[in-house]
């Protein structure tokens, strides 16, 4: 026999209620089960209990004239052969007793067993509702941790903009730097022009254009005393990136570079020239379209030139 059925057995077991046949297969359980044995012992407890809470019934005059009469009757009767045996009435209150007793225990049993169903049933709604609340939080949980994904997309995005910010600024900074390095020469040069032009030692040379398909014309500002000129050249057509206006110095058959001439989009340009030796022992000053990697001598046209003999 299973558990499982002798846990159906017991309260009728405990009633006295079992066929022998089943009485003997429950006993032969309990000897082997512990957990039965003692479920026994409650169904036991609660007969007891029942026993006790089954209040005395006083029976009506009527069962109880009933009753005695049946009793009278049955004494009255010594040659009956049931004399020998326990008389009718004792056998059938005895049945009614056992019928009551069985009966309240079912009732109590069941009654045991829905409470035990209800407190199976709170405990399932106290269960589910943690399990909403557990489902309610893990959601919220998702929601959070989604949210600081996106703050941490966020904030990454920032950085990546406060990135490209500085590397703009530093650029901008060092182009800020350039500007004024910049800056600085031209207030160099200006303030060396201004002096030049309010010297008197200061020749100015004005060179022709000798490029017939070209116009542009320069002028030489040069002091013997400081040994340096300035070349200022106005009207000059850009060039192809892969040219260059160059400007020469002649001295005799000797023709060094003075350097190049760099032109803006108005066709302006000014070339500051320190030659080794004073710019006054030149005779002759030209400037000529040449190639960006320029040799030692001229080779293209002449665009500007002037003889520098004085
Ligand atoms: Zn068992």
């Amino acid at each position: 026999m299973e558990c499982k059925e002798a846990e159906d057995l017991l309260p009728a077991y405990a009633l006295n209620a079992l066929t022998s046949e089943e009485v003997s297969q429950v006993e032969a359980h309990l000897a082997t089960c512990l957990r039965c044995s003692a479920l026994l012992q409650e169904h036991l407890q609660v007969v007891a209990d029942l026993a006790l809470a089954v209040e005395p019934v006083q029976p009506s005059p009527r069962l109880k004239a009933r009753l005695m009469k049946q009793v009278d009757r049955t004494a009255r009767r010594p040659e009956s052969p049931r004399r020998l045996v326990p008389s009718l009435p004792t056998v059938a209150l005895a049945g009614a007793s056992l019928a009551v007793l069985l009966v309240a225990g079912v009732l109590a049993f069941t009654l045991r067993t829905s409470g035990q169903v209800d407190q199976l049933h709170d405990d399932n709604e106290a269960l589910s509702r943690q399990v909403n609340l557990l489902q309610d939080n893990s959601s919220a949980l998702g929601e959070q941790v989604t949210l600081l994904r996106n703050d941490s997309q966020f904030l990454s995005e920032r950085l990546n903009l406060v990135g490209q910010d500085t590397s703009k600024m530093s650029m901008y900074v060092s182009q800020l730097a350039d500007d004024d390095s910049k800056f600085l020469n031209a207030l160099r040069m200006q303030r060396s022009m201004t002096y030049m032009l309010a010297s008197p030692e200061t020749q100015v040379l004005y060179l022709g254009n000798h490029d017939g398909s070209s116009s542009g014309e320069g002028m030489l500002m040069m002091n013997s005393g400081m040994g340096a000129g300035i070349l200022v050249a106005a009207g000059l057509k850009a060039l192809a990136p892969d040219q260059a206006y160059q400007v020469w110095l002649r001295k005799g058959t000797e023709i060094v570079n003075s350097g190049r001439l760099q032109v803006d989009e108005f066709g302006w340009g000014l070339l500051w020239l320190r030659p080794k030796e004073s710019v006054a022992a030149y005779q002759w000053i030209g400037v000529t379209v040449e190639p960006t990697e320029s040799g030692p001598i001229p080779s293209g046209t002449v665009v500007l030139s002037s003889s520098m003999t004085h």
